[in-house]
C-alpha cells in the first residue's frame, strides 16, 4: 500500500499483542499493517524472553541433570563439560527459526510488514523511521498500540548488560559468573537465576518481600519453591531490600538492609541482575501529539473493548493493564480484533495460567488463598503430593504438590496451584475445568491415564470434596 492509502488496521509493535492481531486481521479479511522497529517480529516474547529463557532452561537442566542426576539412573558419562557458546547457538537457532516463521505467516496472512519506529502524527497517521534509513507515513482506519513493556531500572546501579544486567543480559553472558546476586525474586529472578546457578554460579536472590515467586503465587507453594531451590544451590535474603550500589569497580557492591530497617550488610558479587518487575513502553510513540496519557505506572488506559478515548485506537499486551504474559497478549489480540470486525470480543481474566518454568515448574491459575481470605469466600483445599504418584516414583522426579482451592457450599474451583514436574502443561487442563465452571467433583470422576503426573491432579480433585485413592 501506499502512504496515501488508508489500511483497515495498523498495528505498532509486532511482539506477541502486534504479531497475533495482525494475523488474525488478515485472516478476516482486514488490510492491515504491522510497524517493528527492532528488526524481527515475536517482540520481547520470541527475541529476549520466553523463547530464550526456556532453550536456556531446558539445557541448562539437562546440563545439571546428567552432572548430579544420571549415576543412580544406570547411566555412566565421562567427562561431562558445557559449552556455553554452543548452549547459546542452540538458544539463537531456537529464536531465529521462530522469528522467520512469524514473516511466513505474515505473507501467509497478507500482512504487510514495515521494520521501522512509528509516532503519531495525527489521530490516523504514524511517521515511520525506517530500519533500513528513510522515512514513511502510514495511515490506519483503527491503530491498535501494542509497543510492551521494558525491564523497571534500578536507581543507582548503570545497566551495562555484562556486569550489571537485566534479563537481556542474563540470556547472553559469555561466562558463567562465580557469583551472581539476583534482585527481586519474581519470575525473571528465579528462572534465570536457576539457568545460571545451575552452570555453575553462586547465586543469591535479594527480595523484598516475605515471599518468592512474585505477584500471584500461593505462599504455601512459594515456600515449597524456595525450600526446594535453595535445595539445588540457591541463596535467599527474604525480606531485605537493595539501599545502594556501587558498580564503579570489577565487583558491583550492594548495601542491603533488612526491608523493616535496622541489620545491614553490603555483598559482592561479579555480576548483579536487576529484576524487580517490567514497566508499560511507550516512549517516543509521540502520544502527546494526540493527546493520549498513560497512568501512574506508564500504562495506556483503555476501556472492556481495548478502545482509549480516541475510539479508533485500541491498546493490547504489556503497554496496558493486566499481567505482563504472553498469552494474555494473544487472547487481547484475538478479542480486540473481533471487537473491529464482529462487535464483540471477550477475555476472560480469571483464567488465565502463570507458569514459572524452574525444575519443578510451578504453575497456578484462578486465585489463591491469601486473595479468597481477603475476599472473604469460604473455601475447601484439597492436596496431593507427587511423591505419593507413580509415574512421578518411576521417574524419581517427586517434589512437588497440587492444590485446588474450591467453594465450600457449591465445590466449584476457585484455583489450582501446583508445584512439580510439568506443571506447566498440566495447567492446562485446570484453565480448562476453570473456564468451564467445573466442581473438584467433575475433575475427580474423570479418567486420567496411567501411570501418569496428571494422576496427581485427579487425585488432588479427589482430596478436595472427599479422599485422595492413594495418600
Ligand atoms: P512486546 O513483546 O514487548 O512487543 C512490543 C514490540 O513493540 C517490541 O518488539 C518493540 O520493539 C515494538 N515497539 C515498541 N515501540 C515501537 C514503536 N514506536 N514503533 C515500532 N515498534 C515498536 N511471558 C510468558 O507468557 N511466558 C514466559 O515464559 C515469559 N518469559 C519471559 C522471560 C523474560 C526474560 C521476559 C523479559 C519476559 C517474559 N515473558 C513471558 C513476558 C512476555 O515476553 C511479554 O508478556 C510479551 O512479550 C508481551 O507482548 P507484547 O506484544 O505486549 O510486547
Ligand atoms: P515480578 O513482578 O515477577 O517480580 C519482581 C520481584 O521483585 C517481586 O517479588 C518484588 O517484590 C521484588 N522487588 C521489587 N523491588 C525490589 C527491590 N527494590 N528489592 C528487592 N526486591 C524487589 O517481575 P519480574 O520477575 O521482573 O518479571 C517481569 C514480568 O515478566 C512479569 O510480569 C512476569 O510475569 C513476566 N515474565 C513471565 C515469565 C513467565 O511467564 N514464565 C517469565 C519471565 C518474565
Amino acid at each position: 500500500a501506499t502512504p496515501a492509502e488508508e489500511r483497515d488496521l495498523v498495528i505498532v509493535g509486532g511482539g506477541v499483542a502486534g504479531y497475533v492481531a495482525a494475523i488474525k486481521a488478515g485472516q478476516e479479511g482486514l488490510k492491515v499493517t504491522c510497524i517493528e522497529k527492532r528488526g524481527s517480529l515475536g517482540g520481547t516474547c520470541l527475541n529476549v524472553g520466553c523463547i530464550p529463557s526456556k532453550s536456556l532452561l531446558n539445557n541448562s537442566h539437562l546440563y545439571h541433570q546428567i552432572l548430579h542426576d544420571s549415576k543412580h539412573r544406570g547411566i555412566e558419562v565421562g567427562d561431562v563439560k558445557l559449552n556455553l557458546g554452543q548452549m547459546m547457538k542452540a538458544k539463537e537457532t531456537s529464536v531465529n527459526g521462530l522469528t522467520k516463521g512469524i514473516e511466513f505467516l505474515f505473507k501467509k496472512n497478507n500482512v504487510e510488514y514495515i521494520k521501522g519506529t512509528a509516532a503519531f502524527a495525527d489521530e490516523h497517521t504514524l511517521a515511520v523511521n525506517l530500519v533500513e534509513g528513510g522515512e514513511t507515513s502510514v495511515r490506519g482506519k483503527n491503530i491498535f498500540i501494542a509497543t510492551g513493556s521494558e525491564s523497571t531500572p534500578f536507581p543507582g546501579l548503570t545497566i551495562d548488560e555484562k556486569k550489571v544486567i537485566t534479563s537481556t543480559g542474563a540470556i547472553a553472558l559469555d561466562k558463567v559468573p562465580k557469583k551472581m546476586i539476583v534482585i527481586g525474586g519474581g519470575i525473571i529472578g528465579l528462572e534465570m537465576g536457576s539457568v545460571w546457578s545451575r552452570l555453575g554460579a553462586e547465586v543469591t536472590v535479594v527480595e523484598f518481600l516475605g515471599q518468592i515467586g512474585g505477584p500471584g503465587m500461593d505462599v504455601e507453594i512459594a515456600k515449597n519453591t524456595q525450600k526446594i531451590l535453595a535445595k539445588q544451590g540457591m541463596k535467599f535474603k527474604l525480606n531485605t531490600k537493595v539501599a545502594s550500589g556501587d558498580d564503579s569497580g570489577e565487583i558491583v557492591k550492594l548495601h542491603v538492609e533488612a526491608a523493616k530497617g535496622g541489620k545491614e550488610e553490603t555483598l559482592e558479587a561479579d555480576v548483579v541482575l536487576v529484576a524487580i518487575g517490567r514497566r508499560a513502553y511507550t516512549s517516543g510513540l509521540g502520544l502527546e501529539n494526540i493527546g493520549l496519557e498513560t497512568d501512574n505506572r506508564g500504562r495506556l488506559v483503555i476501556d472492556s473493548e481495548y478502545r482509549t478515548k480516541i475510539p479508533h485506537i485500541r491498546v493490547i499486551g504489556d503497554c496496558t493493564f493486566g499481567p505482563m504474559l504472553a498469552h494474555k497478549a494473544e487472547e487481547e489480540a484475538v478479542a480486540a480484533v473481533e471487537f473491529l470486525t464482529k462487535g464483540y470480543g471477550h477475555v476472560n481474566y480469571n483464567a488465565i495460567p502463570s507458569v514459572m518454568y524452574t525444575h519443578p515448574e510451578v504453575a497456578w491459575v484462578g486465585q489463591n488463598e491469601a486473595e479468597l481470605k481477603e475476599a472473604g469466600v469460604k473455601y475447601k483445599v484439597g492436596t496431593f503430593p507427587f511423591s505419593a504418584n507413580s509415574r512421578a516414583k518411576t521417574n524419581a522426579d517427586t517434589e512437588g504438590m497440587v492444590k485446588f482451592l474450591a467453594d465450600a457450599e457449591t465445590d466449584r474451583i476457585l484455583g489450582i496451584h501446583i508445584i512439580g514436574p510439568n506443571a506447566g502443561e498440566m495447567i492446562a487442563e485446570g484453565v480448562l475445568a476453570l473456564e468451564y465452571g467445573a466442581s473438584t467433583e467433575d475433575v475427580g470422576r474423570t479418567s486420567h491415564a496411567h501411570p501418569t503426573l496428571a494422576e496427581a491432579f485427579k487425585e488432588a480433585a479427589m482430596a478436595t470434596y472427599g479422599k485422595a485413592i492413594h495418600y
